[in-house]
């Protein structure tokens, strides 16, 4: 299912992209992609010719020595196909997927803005620090979390717990107006499907360096790997594996409604603080199944969901076009959406936006059959059969840091910084089932 083929044409290219990008493969590993397709060629070549050959003699010849040492080659042979196809698959998944050219090459920090939305800045000051009001206000209990589970696992209390309901509720809703149909994901995968997304639930350089949570069995029967899934854009692709959609069905577009468990190794200092990174947090997804020529007007369409969100919750955002190496292994572009948070001084991720195009419906086998559309004598360049689709998975919302966006820039403090009302957009007014003590819509 991957494009061996291509691989080898275009070395430079995905070699230039894989260092562009500090994807964990070699530029070695990507040039014996070209040897070993043509390795596998030859002798998957000679194990079907000798095996016509054996088929073609006859029963008393199939006795001699000579046919013994055929079947012995052929055996031989076998074993040394499926361990080049195995060694070519193993290096070739390793490639990341291509870059959009517009894409700005490099770090973090060279991220481009491409545009900026919302309400004035608010100047930054710890005292809308959204951690110290939570907890005033009775909404985030984070010690319970730490001695029911660990740091950074945490309880939504009262009003925060509505909240949550009231946010996802209202992403949904919007999700559905644009046409994406809802669906709960389960929040446990299989490790493979995650891998066939992007995802590496095992660090093959540091297996403690997991970003995964693996579930262990209890029965001893050989069964597939599980994690918990880290978003559910990994049940949502999952969902569609293995399926040949017809083009005329295309797009399909779904919003899932899940958790994200987040082993998030390595993640400290003012990042982890309250809600800003944790390890498990509710999220509405949208995800799309869609045609090659159709995968960057979809990106445009999902952004247009994602910005119809934020600007309605009255927060001040700005949309990114992320550089290389932040696209990790699937995205062929990626834009993420930061709002500003005063508390914390500074802008924080809530949305990111990937168009994966062909990379994970390779892995997980989702195509489309192309017709030739039979339009009176009119020809068409484009031959009928079938392809492989594009994906794209964006944020509808992730909770916590919503939370932390509304609180930081929503509360209206005394002047000894004691809060005396939160400002909440009215948008969630419906989604609300609380009282409003301290609420301003
Ligand atoms: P990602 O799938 O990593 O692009 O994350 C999607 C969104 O989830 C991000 O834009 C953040 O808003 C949010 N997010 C990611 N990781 C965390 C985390 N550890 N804790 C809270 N929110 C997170």
């Amino acid at each position: 299912r991957l494009d061996y083929r291509n691989i080898s044409e275009n070395f430079v290219y995905k070699s230039t992209n894989a260092i562009n990008r500090k994807a964990p493969v070699t530029t070695e590993a990507i040039q014996s992609v070209a040897r070993l397709y043509t390795e596998l060629k030859n002798h998957s070549n000679t194990l079907n010719a000798k095996r016509n050959a054996r088929s073609m003699i006859g029963e008393v010849v199939r006795k001699s020595a000579g046919a013994k040492k055929l079947k012995e080659e052929i055996l031989e042979l076998e074993e040394i196909v499926s361990r080049t196809e195995q060694t070519l698959l193993e290096t070739a998944l390793a490639i990341p997927n291509d870059t959009h050219p517009s894409a700005p090459l490099g770090p973090e920090s060279a991220a481009v803005v491409l545009a900026s939305h919302g309400p004035d800045l608010l100047a930054a000051t710890p005292t809308r620090d959204h951690v110290s009001i939570a907890k005033k206000l009775g909404w985030l209990n984070l010690e319970s979390g730490s001695q029911v589970t660990g740091s950074s696992w945490y309880y939504l209390t009262n009003q925060g717990a509505l909240l949550e309901m009231a946010l996802a509720n209202y992403a949904l809703s919007v999700a559905i107006k644009h046409g994406f149909k809802p669906v709960t994901t389960p929040d446990v995968v299989r490790s493979d499907i995650a891998r066939r997304c992007g995802f590496q639930p095992r660090d093959p350089a540091n297996a403690q360096a997991s970003q995964a949570y693996h579930l262990q069995h209890l029965s001893s029967a050989p069964s597939p790997e599980l994690v918990l899934s880290a978003t559910s854009e990994i049940p949502l692709a999952g969902m569609f594996a293995n399926q040949l959609l017809l083009s005329t069905s295309l797009p399909l577009k779904v919003a899932g409604i899940g958790h994200a468990f987040r082993a998030e190794a390595g993640a400290s200092g003012a990042d982890t603080r309250g809600l800003y990174r944790v390890h498990q947090f509710s999220k509405v997804e949208l995800f799309a199944v869609t045609t090659q020529e159709a995968s960057e007007s979809m990106m445009e369409e999902m952004r247009r969901v994602q910005t119809t969100i934020l600007t309605e919750l009255r927060l001040p955002f700005r949309i990114l076009d992320m550089p290389t190496e932040e696209l990790g292994a699937s995205a062929y572009r990626k834009y993420d959406m930061e709002v500003w948070m005063p508390g914390r001084g500074r802008w924080g991720e809530v949305s990111s936006l990937s168009n994966c195009t062909d990379f994970q419906a390779r892995r997980l086998l989702i195509r489309y059959h192309l017709q030739t559309p039979k339009s009176s004598g009119g020809s068409t360049s484009v031959p009928a059969g079938n392809r492989f689709a594009h994906t794209l998975n964006g944020t509808a919302a992730a909770i916590p840091r919503l939370i932390v966006a509304l609180i930081e820039n929503g509360i209206e403090l005394d002047d000894s910084g004691e809060p005396v009302a939160l400002h909440l957009p009215g948008v969630l007014r419906p989604y609300w089932l609380g009282d409003n003590t301290l609420i301003k819509w």
